[in-house]
């Protein structure tokens, strides 16, 4: 099999440890367009001897310079670069993501890898601290003490089915893992197996050329749901990074809890994202909110975890606007291919749920085709919403409710009401202000990133990046999973007190 042409056919096989291994049971690939292919079940022995194989490799990867490191993700990235034809053309036809999608996806994963190694290069993150000894202190003298952040051990990784690159094999969990020290045992979504596949050939050919211990990166291939609840409650995996569905994260994260030692589950959840539509922002230029809204609704099929699924306007003629704007954006957007025949149908029996809540109105209804979908767009009044918890849960895909309140105090109420989101958006002029001023406080207690004018689709790879929320948006409120910070969750810190410094950390020295 040659990755770097645009011939990719998949074996099918799980990588452990540096092997690639076929199980006898198999299932098959559901690509959008193209040839489906056979891949080996998963199995929980299979994840066993990832396991086992990534704790002996913590032995040597949670002790290597930070250097090496930062040249292993970076080759990593050289090797996904070497694929980028082969890579675009499997994941386009599992998933039915646009060739410029992948693409884009693609460097967006590798742009990560290179902004990790040069993050860990830096050093900034290891929080080092030092209290230096005093000996004369009364009553008794105080020892030496230094504190650094340490790698945690062996990470699992779920695989998302909405970024088959950049949230999955070699995605931002596996990355921050890998940055932080820890190896990682990745459990592949069934969307994408044979993406998943040559990123897995990837990370194994950059593994042989650094020199790394081969059990640092394992694939399993799902196809059972033993294997997650294997990986999950494995006794030498010592954190989760997931993205999901609020039903799957909470099973994984409750396994996780119950676990002899419970051990942090880090899911991103749902989240519906709500805008804040304030009355000058909307009267000035309601038409171009509602097409922009419209645009960001649709993106991708609206499979991203940050579609803005709700807005919230107080009524009046100006809202009007925005929402007929809205909607005849929405009635022009032709159908997409999803993920997976479950998320389109899943997609559709959403919308049939929202529009037969008491009190909703249809604005625009789509049928959808067996894996397509098309916009749903319902509006409902702010007091039948506050009383239906059913409406402000994600459904995923491009679907919009309008909430209409009577004033800024019904706006406060309803932001009040939501639970916790990945984001938040005002859109505001400068007369909205004083109205955005008494929402800021409610929504910093809601959501992980706030924003003003703008859509929230489109996550920076950064510094300051925050892709986490209070829950369901994500089961670790404390942490990211885009941007450095996300290498913070598979750290631990360590106090040495009075240790030679001979026997410190090698960062410390
Ligand atoms: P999912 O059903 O939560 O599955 C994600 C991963 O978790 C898969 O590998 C799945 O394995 C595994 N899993 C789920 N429940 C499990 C359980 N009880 N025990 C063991 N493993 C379990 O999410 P999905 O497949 O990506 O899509 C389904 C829905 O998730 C979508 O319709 C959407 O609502 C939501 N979603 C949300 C986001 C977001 O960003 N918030 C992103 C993607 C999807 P199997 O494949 O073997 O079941």
């Amino acid at each position: 099999m040659d990755g770097t042409t645009a011939n990719f056919t998949p074996h099918g096989k799980h990588l452990i440890a540096g092997e690639w291994i076929a199980t006898e049971e198999t299932f098959r690939s559901e690509p959008a367009h193209g040839e489906a292919h056979d891949f080996s079940v998963g199995t929980p022995a299979l994840v066993d001897r990832a396991c086992q194989a990534a704790e002996d490799a913590f032995w040597t990867y949670g002790y290597t310079t930070r250097e090496a490191r930062a040249a292993f993700l970076e080759r990593i990235a050289d090797e996904i670069e070497a694929r980028a034809e082969a890579i675009t053309q499997i994941g386009t036809e599992e998933t039915g993501l646009p060739t410029a999608r992948l693409q884009g996806e693609r460097g967006r994963t590798t742009g990560q890898l290179r902004l990790f190694a040069s993050h860990i290069r830096a050093g900034d993150y290891l929080d080092r601290r030092h209290d230096e000894a005093l000996p004369d202190r009364q009553p008794v003298p105080r020892p030496e003490l230094f504190m650094i952040q340490r790698p945690i051990g062996p990470v699992a990784v779920f695989g998302a089915s909405n970024f088959p690159l950049a949230f999955s094999t070699a995605g931002g969990d596996t990355a921050a893992a890998l940055a932080a020290g820890c190896p990682v045992v990745v459990k592949g979504h069934g969307a994408h197996p044979g993406t998943g596949e040559i990123v897995a050939e990837a990370i194994n050919a950059a593994i042989e050329a650094c020199g790394m211990p081969a059990g640092v990166f394992s694939l399993v291939q799902g196809g059972n749901r033993t294997v997650g609840q294997a990986l999950v409650q494995h006794p030498l995996i010592k954190a989760v990074g997931f993205t999901g569905s609020l039903g799957g994260g909470r099973a994984l994260f409750d396994l996780c809890a119950q676990r002899p030692e419970p051990i942090p589950f880090f899911g991103e959840l749902g989240s519906v994202n709500p805008m804040f539509m304030l009355p000058e922002a909307i009267a000035a230029r309601g038409a171009d909110l509602g097409k922009g809204w419209a645009g960001s609704l649709t993106m991708g099929a609206g499979q991203f975890c940050t579609n803005p699924g709700i807005a919230v306007v107080i009524e009046g003629p100006e809202s009007d606007a925005f929402v007929e704007a809205a909607r005849a954006a929405l009635s022009e957007s032709g159908a997409q291919v999803m993920l997976t025949g479950g998320i389109a149908a899943a997609y559709s029996s959403g919308a049939a749920r929202i529009g037969g809540q008491a009190g909703v109105k249809d604005l625009l209804t789509s049928m959808c085709d067996r894996r397509e979908a098309k916009p749903f767009l319902f509006k409902v009044s702010a007091a039948d919403w506050l009383g239906n918890h059913a409406l402000s849960e994600e459904v995923f895909g491009p679907l919009g409710l309008v909430v209409v309140v009577q004033d800024a105090a019904e706006m406060a109420k309803v932001a009040r009401s939501f639970d916790g989101q990945l984001t938040t958006t005002l859109h505001m002029d400068e007369g909205d202000a004083a109205l955005a001023a008494d929402l800021l406080p409610i929504l910093e207690r809601k959501a992980g990133r706030i924003l003003a004018n703008g859509f929230p689709t489109g996550v920076e790879v950064t510094d300051t990046m925050v892709h986490g929320g209070p829950y369901p948006a994500s089961t670790n409120f404390g942490a990211t999973s885009v941007g450095t910070l996300s290498i913070r969750r598979f750290l631990r810190p360590v106090c040495y007190q009075n240790l030679p410094v001979g026997l410190l950390p090698r960062d410390l020295q």
